[in-house]
């Protein structure tokens, strides 16, 4: 019968004949306790001996892997007390010097007589050709074309333990179930699945190995996507969702306000939102747009959709900060709106709007747990101390979560759980990638707001790359203020703390008005100033009483002000391209021409990030440069269940991937949402997840 992975998982690696107690222990450190832990223990990498290069033609600036043996080892330490391991190995057809800095257990693990494969750049030292701090694979006594190489650790198992072990676990498994129909295998140009495992580890050829891990990584991102797509349709199926009122007059009121008509793009997100939001299921959709697309009135008219029904609504943001900032934006916004109130004279009250976060004092939070609870507070805006457990509401109605890629599906699912099935809006501050929009927020509906409003010129970026071109940048900020127009400096971020940040700002604005900008009217704002004096800094800015806004991040989101037409970020290496699109996000707001100057540039990847906001304003584009220089990691964030399994599978690499397994995903959920006819596959969906989450994808 053919072998099953839930069945792998459930047999423990030490029923292997070559694992006995010493190793069973050396695997469990590494996470490896089970046979399918095995399995999918892949290798780092392949060594294929017909690349190998011979020492002896060997030439500087090579990059190069060889295949010798150690002849000889020695390590000192130098003036400054580091070690150096000098290892000299030959190939029969020459010697090479290989050079450790700073691993002394180097000296220990390439013992004279030691066999391994050294990979990396030749150089010269004194005269002769080296490596300096080569990767090194041990390759024990195995033969054979290609080699895999195991992660391992230093005390671990040798690589060509581990792959002895992989193999006997291969022979005694047999075949296993092809999970996926011959059809879905011949147009995606996969490999069955007991070819891939077989090929993965002991691949002929180099083809084959690539062969085999596209299979296995398709697979790993099928499942994932597999159980968004159920659980998407397990949303849907509950039926005891609000049906919003649709027709009640504060959205139309709110509307009519608005000193602009709405784009199109706006106009279609409102309606496929109001779709959700009048239907019998709980909504559950991603909003996306570029920075200034104008989100923040889409999700007000849905917040306020709840409330003309007598429900209350939910924006929760992921800091203090942010928070903060959607209060005072939203507050402004709605000054002015009123709702129904029988107990009061005129029959109608002001809509209430209230802010909780960790710096509400505990007297005000009683008092907005109560006014919550009563129904009184109509909307709230606060962080995640939403999710506390004394927070109750009276009829929560529709939940909107601001990102920035902060928050998982647990949270989501926390807030969700507040009120009886309210509707979820998701927004992220900048666009994030398809591919990884696919992976994280796979559960969810898609509205793209994919135009910015009218009349906006794209801002000019310039990297000042000197002393002399930032004094141009200076010299820019003072002839837009002699024009009547404003700006932002922004200070350097340094490390994680608003604390820290706000001193550099305070210090900044000291140097600015002693030095350079000493005739213009400057102001400060950070996140660390009372939330008066942060309201009072920002009207001042908005009045035009204030020139030049020295700030901290604390302007990245929710401050908008179409008269400010340069933007400064100093230290602009500090920053990642999805926050430097945000701060300058806030100019270019208006019709005039405005400016965004990126000081510095020196750091990892400082280069490609700058050059890359130079060269567009399209943050759908430079989302995609951004998954590109980070990789997944720093794009998904907080890792989520599923996550784990993404052994092989890359965002970045297999992009294509991604999409074939939503795609593959969405049409056998389509026709099969319990995956009755897909047994192995629900199999190992009910091994991926816990049991809670099973039951409630697999509920019909
Ligand atoms: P973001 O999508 O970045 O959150 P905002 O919601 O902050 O964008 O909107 C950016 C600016 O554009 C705000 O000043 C907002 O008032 C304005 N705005 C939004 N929609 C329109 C529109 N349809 N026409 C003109 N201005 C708009
Ligand atoms: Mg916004």
């Amino acid at each position: 019968m053919a072998r099953l992975l839930s069945g792998l998982a459930d047999v423990p690696v030490t029923k292997l004949h070559g694992v006995g107690e010493k190793k069973a222990k050396a695997l469990a450190e590494m996470g490896i306790e089970r046979v399918l832990d095995l399995l999918t223990h892949y290798p780092r990498r392949y060594v294929d001996r017909t690349q190998q290069a011979e020492i002896r033609e060997l030439r500087i600036g090579d990059e190069a892997m060889v295949m010798a043996t150690v002849k000889k080892v020695g390590s000192r330490r130098t003036r400054n007390r580091r070690t150096i391991v000098e290892v000299d190995v030959f190939d029969g057809s020459g010697y090479l010097r290989c050079t450790f800095f700073n691993q002394p257990w180097r000296a220990r693990q390439l013992a004279a007589g030691t066999e391994a494969v050294f990979f990396g750049k030749v150089d010269m030292y004194k005269g002769r050709r080296q490596m300096s701090s080569p990767v090194v694979d041990l390759v024990g006594d195995r033969t054979g074309r290609i080699v895999p190489m195991y992660p391992q650790s230093e005390k671990g198992l040798h690589t060509w333990e581990l792959a002895s072990l992989v193999e006997e676990a291969l022979e005694r498994a047999g075949d296993f179930a092809e999970p996926l129909p011959a059809p879905v295998l011949r147009d995606l140009d996969l490999m069955d699945r007991t070819r891939a495992f077989r090929r993965i580890h002991c691949p002929e050829t180099m083809a084959d190995a690539y062969g085999a891990r596209k299979r296995l990584a398709f697979d790993e991102l099928l499942r994932l996507q597999l159980a968004l797509v159920m659980r998407k349709r397990a949303v849907e199926r509950e039926a005891k969702g609000i049906r919003h009122v649709m027709d009640g007059e504060l959205v139309a009121r709110f509307h009519d306000k608005l000193p602009f008509a709405l784009t199109d793009a706006q106009r279609r997100a409102n309606e496929e939102i109001a779709a959700d939001l009048a239907g019998p299921h709980p909504m559950h959709r991603l909003l996306q747009g570029d920075v200034g697309s104008g989100k923040t009135v889409v999700c007000v008219a849905a917040l306020l959709t709840a409330v003309q029904g007598g429900h209350q609504g939910a924006l929760m943001a992921p800091t203090e900060v942010l928070a903060e900032q959607h209060h005072m934006g939203v507050r402004a916004l709605l000054a002015d709106l009123t709702v129904p109130d029988p107990a009061t004279l005129l029959g109608e009250r002001p809509l209430r709007v209230d802010l909780l976060t960790n710096r509400t004092t505990a007297s005000e939070r009683t008092k907005l747990h109560a006014g919550l609870r009563a129904g009184d507070v109509d909307l709230v805006i606060g962080t995640h101390a939403l999710l506390t457990e004394d927070v109750e509401f009276h009829r929560l109605g529709v939940v909107v979560i601001d990102e920035q890629h902060r928050f998982g599906v647990e949270q989501r699912a926390a807030l969700r759980g507040k009120g009886s099935d309210p509707d979820v809006l998701v927004m992220t501050a900048t666009p994030i990638p398809r591919t990884a929009a696919m992976l994280v927020y796979g559960d969810l509906d898609l509205t793209v707001l994919d135009e910015l409003p009218p009349g906006r010129t794209p801002v000019r970026t310039v990297w000042s790359r000197g002393p002399l071109e930032e004094a141009e940048a200076w010299e820019r900020v003072r002839a837009e203020v002699a024009g009547g127009r404003q700006a932002y400096v922004v200070c350097p971020l340094v490390e994680d703390s608003e604390r820290i940040q706000a001193r550099s700002a305070t210090e900044e604005l000291e140097r600015l008005r002693a030095g350079i900008l000493a005739d213009l009217r400057l102001g400060l704002l950070h996140g660390q100033m009372p939330s008066g004096d942060k309201e009072r800094a920002m009207t001042a800015f908005r009045a035009g009483d204030v020139d030049v806004l020295v700030a901290t991040t604390v302007i990245e989101v929710g401050v908008d002000v179409p008269n400010a037409t340069v933007m400064v970020i100093e230290d602009a290496e500090r920053f990642g391209i999805a926050q430097l699109h945000q701060l300058r996000g806030r100019v270019g707001r208006g019709a005039a021409e405005s400016w965004c100057f990126l000081f510095g540039g020196l750091g990892p990847g400082a280069e490609e990030r700058l050059a890359a906001m130079v060269r567009t304003t399209d943050g759908f584009e430079l989302a995609e440069v951004d998954l590109e220089l980070r990789g997944e990691g720093a794009i998904l964030g907080t890792r989520q269940k599923g996550q784990s399994d993404l052994k092989l599978a890359s965002l970045r690499r297999d992009k294509d991937l991604v999409r074939q397994a939503r795609d593959v995903a969405v049409s056998v959920v389509g026709d099969d949402p319990a995956l009755e006819q897909h047994p192995v596959l629900a199999d190992e969906i009910r091994t991926m997840v816990d049991d809670e989450e099973a039951e409630f994808l697999f509920k019909s």
